[in-house]
């Protein structure tokens, strides 16, 4: 499946639910979500029709796969994986996906958006360990230190990011030291620390198949 490149703001009208796809503007009152709660289109108003469960599950599989900025292929990719690994699936699943490098890097508030941190990533400005990483899906470990890479630190927009960085809700299985430029992935989180707001039983409901 090609990458999307139309609208983003529309991805989360039709998912109705902020899915932070558009930096500041999401945490301000100029979020399109805020002024125009209803479905994109011009049938948009009328809301959904009755929804069977596969479309709920479909919905739900959409939501989280635009909320991370996934293909369809990495995205089934991390079912895959989740599944295969010990526990409930759907958590695993949400685990694996919180743990990606770029959702850190955005989490920890060094970048505006999760796709300014991949940009970030595949441009060497970011270093695990004191090791430069340059891919957005590098499963970070636990304790593992996060940090702009050498001159990357002085660049405008991490510093300006970090700034607004108590603008977000932030996450307890992380911390970050803005005066260092180094955030730190503390623990593996459990469903219930995982502010993403999905049905992520459907998504499995839906892969079972
Ligand atoms: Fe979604 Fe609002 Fe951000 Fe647009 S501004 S991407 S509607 S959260």
């Amino acid at each position: 499946m090609a990458k999307y490149t139309g609208p983003k703001c529309k991805l989360c009208r039709r998912e109705q639910t902020k899915l932070f796809l558009k930096g500041e503007r999401c945490y301000s009152d100029r979020c399109a979500i805020e002024k125009k709660n209803y479905p994109p289109g011009e049938r948009g108003r009328r809301g959904f029709s009755r929804r069977s469960n596969y479309r709920l599950q479909l919905r739900e599989k959409q939501k989280l796969k635009r909320y991370y900025q996934l293909l369809e292929r990495q995205f089934h990719n991390y079912y895959k994986k989740a599944d295969n690994i010990k526990g409930v699936t759907g958590e695993n699943l949400l685990v694996l996906l919180e743990s990606r490098l770029d959702n850190l890097i955005y989490r920890m508030g060094f970048a505006p958006s999760r796709s300014a941190a991949r940009q970030f990533v595949m441009h060497n400005h970011f270093e695990v360990n004191g090791r430069r990483v340059n891919i957005p899906s590098y499963q970070v470990q636990v304790g593992d230190r996060i940090s702009p890479s050498g001159g990357s630190s002085k660049m405008g927009i991490i510093e300006e990011s970090l700034k607004k960085q108590s603008n977000r809700e932030m996450v307890p299985y992380i911390s970050v030291d803005a005066d260092k430029k180094e955030g730190v992935y503390l623990e593996k989180p459990t469903r219930d620390i995982i502010p993403v707001p999905v049905t992520e039983s459907l998504i499995v409901e839906l892969y079972s198949k």
